[in-house]
């Protein structure tokens, strides 16, 4: 990954091929040590995790994609889960045909490229678990 451009708190970067984006993006958010942030993109993939949360069963439904498709969009937050940066993250994925199909992102693997901008946002975003979805959201900075 390359680092493109920085403007105060924003990062343009971009991924090359055969990276993956969670894993890579996690990383680079705990090498700058960025604790609060927002992420949008856009790219091309060739593998794509994704899924959609079932409330009433309080779990992810995964479907893994294995094919190469546009990265529409890529869009989520940066916060503290267990004081270690955790992205959560939306994509859009265009498939050949021209149909899309998207969810939460679990990994995806970069092949054409990563377009990414990642905006640093002041003090810090905790996670806790929730009792009710068995999800993980975000904790009110403020009552
Ligand atoms: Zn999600």
């Amino acid at each position: 990954m390359h680092v493109i451009s920085r403007y105060g708190d924003t990062m343009l970067l971009r991924l090359v091929r055969g990276e993956e984006l969670v894993e890579t993006l996690t990383a680079f958010c705990g090498r700058e040590g960025i604790s609060a942030g927002w992420i949008e993109g856009i790219g091309a993939g060739d593998r794509i995790e994704i899924s959609y949360y079932d409330v009433e069963k309080r779990r992810y439904m995964p479907t893994v994609i294995e094919e190469e498709f546009e990265l529409l969009n890529l869009l989520g937050n940066v916060a503290l889960k267990e004081e270690k940066p955790f992205l959560h993250l939306h994509a859009t994925a265009g498939k050949k045909d021209l149909s899309a199909m998207g969810g939460h992102l679990h990994s995806l693997r970069i092949a054409g490229t990563g377009e990414i901008r990642l905006t640093k946002l002041p003090g810090e975003l905790r996670r806790s678990l929730d009792d009710e979805t068995g999800l993980w959201l975000l904790c009110p900075t403020e009552d």
